[in-house]
């Protein structure tokens, strides 16, 4: 049996009915319909807006700079075998900041002589390694170790070069010999987007990655294993997300003999490459 309508839905029906009649005149749309759904719950509505528009196939860990399988990763280890005099490895370069600086150095050496180029050419090739075992491009900023250069401007446009989502610049430092432990160098003032934020969020991430392999922040300079830098060549010429790492202090007898010693060095390679996730 049809249901006769109650007076208030005839109500309803006139003032629609005169609501769109005033609407639509002539060059006028008619105004569209309004949703006959229910409003959303404040909790739907909350939930939908922290959505993400593409959900990542693998998330990050948390602490890590983020970069997808896939995508390249500079790994620039840093000096060369053979930069030493008459090399011409002082000539300027343009540093990124107006000025310049030597085209590169002969980096640090233990006491006992060690050389750094030696230390980084290995923490590079087993950190190269094990980004790659978790399918990552690596593209190493040197090939060998018995080279010279290249410059630190071109390696600050390494990242660029090679569409990199990140750099990490693997070295070790010729500190007081009192001193000891890592830091970690990043642009500041900030150059570009790049170097605004992701550089920082980068540094950060390992940072945390060699505390978490219980290193041991830096005694003698930086703050708490952190380091803004404004003088580093290779970080102002980045347009990519980069950092350079001092691992250890060359000069200090601990910090020297755990940067020669294979397991020092896969210790060192094992954390950074725990920085991206
Ligand atoms: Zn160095």
């Amino acid at each position: 049996m049809p249901i006769a309508p109650s007076p208030s839905r005839v109500v309803l029906v006139a003032v629609l009915v005169v609501l769109l009649g005033s609407c639509a005149g002539p060059g006028n749309a008619p105004a569209a319909a309004p949703s006959l759904a229910p409003p959303a719950s404040p909790a739907a509505s909350a939930a939908a807006s922290t959505v993400p528009p593409v959900a990542p196939s693998t998330p990050a860990r948390p602490g890590t700079f983020p970069i997808p399988a896939g995508a390249t990763i500079v790994v620039d280890p840093g000096h060369n075998g053979r930069n030493g005099p008459g090399s011409g490895i002082d000539r300027p370069v343009p540093d990124g900041r107006g000025g310049t600086k030597p085209c590169n150095t002969t980096g640090a050496s233990s006491a006992e002589g060690y050389p750094e180029h030696a230390f980084t050419w290995a923490v590079s090739q087993d950190l190269a390694q094990r980004l790659r075992a978790r399918g990552y491009r690596v593209v190493l900023a040197r090939d060998s170790d018995d080279g010279v250069g290249p410059c630190v401007d071109v390696r600050g446009e390494a990242g660029a070069r090679a569409h990199a989502a990140a750099v990490i610049s693997v070295h070790a430092d010729g500190g007081p010999t009192s001193g000891h432990g890592f830091h970690v160098l990043y642009s500041s003032p900030p150059l570009n987007p790049a170097q605004r934020g992701p550089a920082r969020a980068l540094a950060d991430a390992a940072v945390t990655a060699m505390r978490g392999a219980g290193f041991t922040p830096a005694t003698y300079i930086g703050r708490g294993g952190l380091d803004a830098r404004g003088d580093i060549a290779g970080l102002n010429l980045a347009s990519v997300p980069s950092v350079l790492v001092e691992c250890a202090n060359l000069r200090n007898p601990a910090d020297a003999a755990l940067a020669r010693s294979p397991q020092g060095q896969q210790r060192l390679a094992e954390a950074l490459a725990a920085a991206v996730g």
